[in-house]
């Protein structure tokens, strides 16, 4: 790609609001000479997962974007492959078909991060096509990975069961209830990360929470072996909006469903439009009079 540089010739002179107040244009130059290596990185640089076509020439970001188009590649056309070489500089991979001359070879770009595609033979010699294309795996995580956006707005609910639908109707892609299920698992993992790293984070987000809410009552207690037991929050809006209230306090719970269950436990009451404020809320193991407390 060429570049244009300007060259400026400032004499020094700023305005008011720190600008040059005159200067000149001494040149603009266009097409800077690039070395041979430039141009290789300069090709268009593929960062999805998705593409929809691989050819020879192609840059790709990494080898693990490179490894998941791979795997996108072989579930929308199909067929299976297993790894002939994968190292930090190569990822080569042939169809598992018995003689099938389908190939695909790509290795780092000089001591970048960069793959590029340098052999691909699309064609199979092999008969293998929609016969054995149970794969557990890559299928959960391709289509996972597809199905993202969908998950992107918490007001939309789509089930393994439009999960289904979608693949069968878009891609042709016909997947047992099972392997839907599975891909929305995944999807929701990409998204939100995995649950137990939430949790590792807690305390310092309820640090940061306490510091920056001067006067909030935040507080975590942990079992004897260093696990979450329970959280509370009472923020100090809540805490000062209090006393403008109305003297009730409608408690509540409700069953969190991320894998380590739980329930939460919130406090609100009513000020004087009669709109709703949070007072505190919790997370405890159960509704049990131990975690009231
Ligand atoms: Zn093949």
């Amino acid at each position: 790609m060429s570049k244009i540089a300007i060259m400026l010739q400032l004499n020094d002179n700023w305005d008011s609001f720190v600008r040059y107040r005159d200067f000149r244009i001494d040149g603009i130059l266009i097409d800077i000479p690039t070395s041979p290596e430039i141009v290789e990185y300069e090709s268009i640089i593929i960062t999805e997962n998705t593409p929809t076509v691989i050819e020879v020439g192609q840059v790709y970001k990494d080898k693990k974007i490179i490894a998941s188009a791979m795997k996108h590649y072989s579930v929308m056309n199909k067929f299976q492959f297993r790894m002939k070489r994968s190292s930090t500089r190569s990822y080569c991979v042939v169809c598992v078909g018995e003689d099938c001359t389908w190939h695909f070879k790509s290795t780092i770009i000089n001591d970048s991060a960069m793959f590029k595609v340098r052999k691909f033979n699309s064609l199979h010699a092999c008969s293998l096509m929609d016969n054995t294309y149970i794969h557990r795996k890559p299928t959960s995580m391709v289509v996972g990975s597809m199905v993202i956006p969908k998950y992107g707005d918490p007001k939309i609910v789509y089930t393994p069961k439009d999960i289904q639908t979608d693949m069968l109707c878009v891609h042709d892609l016909s997947l047992i209830y099972m392997q839907a299920w599975r891909a929305k698992e995944k999807a929701l993992e990409f998204l939100r990360g995995d649950p137990a790293d939430s949790y590792s984070r807690l305390p310092s987000y309820l640090y940061i929470l306490e510091k920056t809410y001067l006067g909030s009552v935040v507080k975590l207690k942990k079992t004897d072996d260093n696990c979450f037991l329970y959280a509370f929050v009472a923020m100090s809006m809540s805490i000062n909006g209090w006393k403008y209230c109305r003297p009730v306090v409608v408690v509540d719970g409700t069953f969190l469903k991320s894998v380590y269950m739980g329930i939460m436990l919130t406090a609100s009451t009513m000020d004087a439009t009669g709109s709703i404020l949070p007072l505190a809320y919790a997370v405890v193991d159960s509704e049990n009079e131990a975690s009231w407390k």
